[in-house]
């Protein structure tokens, strides 16, 4: 079963200083899957750069032209949290150009599945706006490139960072040919990401309290992902993946460990092979405690390479007083979704 990754030293390259998302989350994954072993088990995918015109079928062209621009002349902050540096533009090709690689690289059956290593991460970034550390919606570039070249006619992407992915929802709220399924934690940052939020009956927000774990995230995957995923038969699954939902990452409140992570993905993996032949591109988003992001990301190159016990090296999340009781959210979210 050949795996692909995606990576390039390029990504290193958008400079953020010393802003949460920066090099050092790349550098921890690579140093972490050579010291495992894994890194040489992988297929090493060479990324190109996104062309204008495949940017363009998801971001305007005055969006592209102004973070080229900022780049361009030194760089500078968009907002409050999203920094481009001299660099970043052309990281920013890279990434989106990267994940499309990836999708190459597996519908071409190159490799049965695969992970694009990328940063700038995407899925904040809408039609028209950088925000939330992204500058081009890398994932978004790429579901656009299936349906274009690839003619695909059913694209599912799944997002599990923890955070609600508005742009990609920005991006395909009147796109049937796309469904949208994030699983996230609410209230947090960008605010986006009610179960009302359905675009053309394509969107399916999953908003959970603070404070859900392995067990909850295994629920919500059997009885949510899992059914509306079958229904939909997509011919590709695209994965916003994001390791922000980590017990011990400082950014939200969430309470995976990296098993929860390995069963998540036991899930895609066997969805994909159920409805597509396996074909599943997994895309870095957020995930900002080092050893847990390169034990995160780990744990998933060691479900799609196929072993059978992945270690949790780190522990679980500490018990709390008092854990979500989310069975009332769930009951609501099925019957909004047709599921029950
Ligand atoms: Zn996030």
């Amino acid at each position: 079963m050949k795996v692909g990754a995606v990576y390039d030293t390029v990504y290193l390259e958008h400079d953020t200083g010393e802003h949460t998302e920066n090099r050092q989350r790349l550098e921890a994954i690579v140093l972490r899957l050579k010291e495992t072993g894994l890194w040489e088990r992988l297929v090493h995918i060479v990324p190109r750069p996104a062309t204008f015109e495949e940017l363009r079928r998801v971001h305007s062209e005055r969006h592209i032209r102004y973070v080229r621009d900022l780049a361009d002349s030194g760089g500078g902050q968009i907002d409050a949290d999203t920094v481009v540096s001299l660099h970043s533009y052309e990281a920013a090709l890279y990434a989106a150009g990267g994940v499309e690689s990836a999708v190459e690289a597996v519908t071409d059956g190159e490799v049965a599945s695969a992970f694009a290593l990328v940063r700038p991460p995407g899925h904040h970034a809408t039609r028209d706006q950088a925000m939330g550390f992204c500058l081009f919606n890398n994932v978004a570039v790429a579901a656009a490139h299936a349906l274009d070249k690839y003619k695909l006619e059913r694209v599912l992407i799944l997002d599990f960072d923890v955070h609600h992915g508005n742009g990609t929802q920005d991006i395909f709220a009147d796109e049937p040919r796309v469904n949208y399924i994030s699983v996230h934690q609410s209230p947090l940052y960008p605010g986006s990401g009610n179960m009302e939020e359905r675009g053309a009956g394509n969107i399916f927000n999953v908003p959970l309290p603070p404070g859900c774990g392995d067990g909850e995230y295994a629920g919500v995957y059997d009885e949510i992902v899992m059914p509306l995923g079958r229904r939909f038969n997509p011919q590709l699954i695209l994965v916003s993946a994001g390791f922000d939902a980590y017990w011990s990452d400082d950014i939200a409140s969430m309470c995976l460990s990296t098993s929860g992570y390995s069963q998540i993905t036991h899930r895609i993996k066997a969805l994909a092979q159920e409805c597509c032949g396996g074909k599943v591109v997994f895309s870095l988003e957020g995930g900002y405690n080092l050893e847990a992001l390169a034990g995160s990301v780990e744990a998933v190159f060691g479900v799609l390479l196929g072993n059978e016990k992945i270690e949790d090296s780190l522990g679980g999340c500490p018990p709390m007083e008092k854990p979500p009781d989310i069975a009332p959210l769930m009951v609501r979210l099925k019957k909004s979704f047709g599921l029950s």
